[in-house]
């Protein structure tokens, strides 16, 4: 029988082992459905506290979707963006930066950072043909 410590720590190995795993960032039900079977027993509400604690620790940072529940990823990545796919939901990285922002701000304003969230539709999304949308048109080339 494993101390509750000894538990605590398996249950936050097997969590960040899945944010880690998943190379994207996951939503907390996603990461429950993959850390449960590390963790024997593992609830959604358990999920839940540890996802905060790693947060507050600085171990994993959340990406804020409109309308979607927080998505984690590990913290300390270089700097990046990303992409959500509004037809299966999922959400990408997105490498490089446009940058020059500060054109954009008002006179005499400083910016201390920036995130930027691109939507629409992924690769394997735009590929199907859905409500007769056209995929033609919009492909992956990135401007
Ligand atoms: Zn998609
Ligand atoms: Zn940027």
């Amino acid at each position: 029988m494993p101390s509750p410590t000894e538990r605590n720590t398996r249950q936050r190995l097997a969590i960040r082992e899945a944010i880690a795993a998943s190379g994207m960032p996951i939503p907390p039900r996603e990461i429950h459905r993959q850390a449960r079977s590390n963790v024997e027993g593992l609830g959604l509400a358990t999920v839940y506290r540890t996802l905060k604690l790693l947060a507050d620790a600085g171990v994993i940072t959340a990406v804020e979707i409109p309308g979607q529940p927080p998505h984690y990823e590990l913290a300390g990545k270089h700097h990046h963006h990303h992409f959500h796919c509004r037809a299966c939901g999922r959400v990408f990285e997105v490498e490089g930066c446009c940058g020059h922002f500060e054109e954009h701000a008002p006179r005499g304003f400083q910016i201390d950072g920036h995130e930027v969230l691109l939507f629409g539709r992924c690769a394997d999304c735009a590929k199907l043909p859905e409500r007769g949308r056209t995929t033609a048109a919009k492909r992956t080339t990135r401007p």
